[in-house]
């Protein structure tokens, strides 16, 4: 039986980081949400052993894959025998904020769950992926929601007011560990105010969304790449309307409410960016969907 599944990108409308944890995690709160950019996970049951492929030569090809792992995990913790062939079919850009390896280990989950029969809720899939990484219960599950803890305490929330989403991705990845190391929790004076984003998304305001999308991690990053904020300011110009950067950095994403105004900006931001890309956002419209 051969499975198809899809892995779309995450963004963060806000990433608070409240304090470190003795564990040397960070405690989080984060409204994210699935935006449609997505890889394509294709699994084919084989004999034997766990086989993998991608599209793309920036991805690990052995048990450093997140997809990779996805599966060593259930054939351990379930004793299935059988094997698997993953192919990634790779469009979510490599160590740039959109969690594309997350969402490729959640959609071997999910699709592993279903052809091999396993039963699983999303809950238990979601707390099984919390071994693989701390964005991978959200990846699970998709939507809109808060992430607290590690990312792994999550609270669903309405879907944001249909909307594009323009994603420029700098030529270098970031490594999310670094820019967490790099963090002075002393130096942060303003946080995101969740309360506000809670209430434009409960009144489906777009202007409000847009005015409370905030990221304590934007400093760190914009320090050490002066690009992220050259693209943050071009995003504004050409027309955005409210432009944040994701997750650890480096991709920036600005939101948009009409179709013409996401063409004007991706036009205006290739001059300086090769990897731009304009799509809608999800937040709770068929991602994760098995084909
Ligand atoms: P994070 O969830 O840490 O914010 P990210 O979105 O910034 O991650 P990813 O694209 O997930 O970035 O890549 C982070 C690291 O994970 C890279 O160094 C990459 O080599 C590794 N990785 C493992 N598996 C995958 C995969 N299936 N797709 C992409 N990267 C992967």
């Amino acid at each position: 039986m051969d499975i198809s599944v899809k892995a779309p990108a995450k963004i963060n409308l806000t990433l608070d980081v409240l304090h470190k944890r003795p564990d040397g995690y960070h405690d989080l709160e984060m409204v994210m949400t699935t935006v449609d950019l997505a890889d394509r996970i294709d699994l084919t049951e084989t004999t034997g052993g766990i086989r993998l492929q991608s599209t793309s030569g920036f991805v690990p090809f052995d048990d450093r894959n997140l997809a990779y792992r996805a599966a060593v995990l259930v054939k351990e913790r379930f004793g299935i025998t059988k094997g698997i062939h993953i192919l990634i079919h790779k469009r979510i850009p490599v160590a740039a904020g959109l969690a594309g390896g997350s969402a490729d280990a959640a959609a071997t989950l999910r699709g592993l769950n279903t052809m091999w029969n396993l039963g699983l809720s999303m809950e238990e899939l979601a707390e099984l992926g919390l071994a693989l990484g701390s964005d991978v219960p959200f990846c699970v599950r998709g939507g809109t929601a808060i992430a607290r803890g590690r990312g792994e305490q999550l609270t669903p929330l309405p879907t944001p007011p249909p909307c594009w989403v323009v994603l420029a991705k700098p030529p270098h990845g970031v490594s999310t560990a670094e820019v967490f190391q790099a963090l002075k929790m002393e130096k942060v004076t303003s946080h995101p105010n969740l309360e506000g984003m809670l209430h434009a998304l409960e009144n489906q305001d777009f202007n409000q969304m847009c005015d409370q999308l905030g990221n304590v991690l934007e400093n760190v990053t914009l320090e050490a790449y002066p690009k992220v904020r050259f693209l943050k300011e071009r995003m504004a110009t050409f027309g955005a309307n409210g432009v944040l950067m994701s997750g650890s950095g480096p991709t920036v994403f600005g939101l948009v409410n009409k179709e013409s105004v996401a063409r004007r900006v991706v036009n205006g931001l290739r001059g300086f960016c090769r990897q731009v890309y304009a799509v809608r956002m999800l937040g709770g419209l068929e991602e994760g969907s098995i084909e």
